[in-house]
């Protein structure tokens, strides 16, 4: 019998969702950064994402570039998180770019840069609106200036990030404002930027959609490559899967119960609101999966069946008129919170599946 809970990771889905997105782009100018953060550093993955001909691995964890080092994943790797000071070391060491938005970071990186005798590159987030990381453009001069003189430390380009925070869309109007800060930066410094990086998964509606793309010439993608979905609408991309990566798990108990508890209601486990309506007996089915494993309500049940809440280590449906045996198992798709909880938890196991010799 194979462990449950798992993940089954379709590697052969993954690279094509991967290859696809690099070849759309590819015909806007523009090279993808494979982001593995969702993976844990999973190298079978990493190297898929570099055999389908992403141009660099991005991850916001310098963990997870460690792992991939270790595991010998041929790659440019950049820590698309801003350093912790405290890891400034570990990120000199392992990675070869990462993203910054504090200065007394990079002088701290070109300290330990020279320390190791190493070349570190710098991308500098700017804030576009999103109001997660970013330098306000006002500021950039400044920053620019200060790390273009700091030893051992090589000024890459510039990048921004929207969507994640507060949901505001790339567009026509900020990734214009991207390209006019990315030449302003090269006329005033008299150099060349290698890099403009315009974005996340949110950005694919924009750069495909047939407007100038100006001067972003790299996009970073996790989410979209391993669900096959957009992350603005969350609309499944033509052409891609959207079933790469599922959850299984094992029934554990199956009885006809009632729908409506009986007693005194107070709270639940999670501080969720308890059932109120009495449908009569149902089927209920318990999975041994639960808020340990995975986010339970970013999954999406088999059809005919329904999920009616979790606690820690429960999963419990309604599973309608279906026999769903102690020791069977139930097949779940994901969304990206309960796919990052349960790539992370300990208690899953990650089984990668590869049919095709890529
Ligand atoms: C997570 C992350 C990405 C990738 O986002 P997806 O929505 O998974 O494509 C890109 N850039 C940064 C800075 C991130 O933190």
């Amino acid at each position: 019998m194979m462990p449950a809970p798992r993940l089954e990771v379709d590697l052969d889905k993954i690279y094509h969702n991967a290859r696809t997105l690099v070849e759309r782009l590819a015909s806007r100018g523009i090279l993808v950064t494979g982001v593995t953060k969702a993976t844990l550093g999973s190298a079978e993955i990493a190297a898929v994402l570099l055999r389908a001909g992403v141009n660099a691995l991005g991850d916001s964890r310098i963990e997870n570039i460690e792992a991939m080092r270790l595991a010998q994943v041929p790659a440019v790797m950049k820590l698309i998180r801003s350093p912790m000071l405290s890891q400034v070391k570990r990120v000199v060491m392992h990675a070869d770019v990462s993203f910054n938005t504090e200065i007394a970071i990079i002088r701290k990186l070109s300290l330990e840069a020279q320390k190791l005798h190493r070349t570190h590159g710098v991308i500098l987030m700017i804030e576009l609106g999103d109001l997660r990381e970013g330098i306000m453009p006002n500021d950039l001069v400044n920053i620019i200036g200060e790390t273009l003189s700091l030893p051992n430390i090589e000024f890459k380009g510039i990048g921004t990030n929207l969507a994640c925070r507060s949901g505001v869309s790339p567009d026509a109007r900020n990734m214009a404002v991207l390209s006019q800060l990315a030449a302003s930066i090269e006329r005033t410094f008299s150099l060349t930027l290698d890099i403009v990086s315009g974005g996340n998964s949110a950005n694919l509606q924009w750069a495909l959609s047939g407007e100038d793309t100006g001067r972003i010439n790299d996009l970073r993608l996790g989410e979209s490559i391993l669900l096959g979905r957009e992350t603005v609408h969350r609309q499944a991309i033509e052409g891609l899967h959207t079933d790469a990566i599922t959850l299984i798990a094992e029934v554990i108990e199956s009885k006809v119960k009632p729908s409506k508890p009986t007693g005194n209601i107070a709270q639940t486990a999670f501080g969720e609101a308890p059932p109120v309506t009495d449908r009569g007996s149902i089927m209920q089915t318990i999975l041994a999966i639960g808020q340990q494993d995975t986010d339970p309500r970013g999954l999406k049940s088999p059809v005919g069946t329904e999920i009616l809440g979790a606690s820690s280590d429960h999963l419990i449906l309604e599973t309608g008129s279906d026999d769903r045996s102690v020791g069977s198992e139930m097949t779940f798709q994901l969304n990206y919170s309960a796919l990052v909880r349960a790539m992370t938890s300990p208690f899953v196991t990650k089984k990668m599946k590869l049919q095709r010799t890529l």
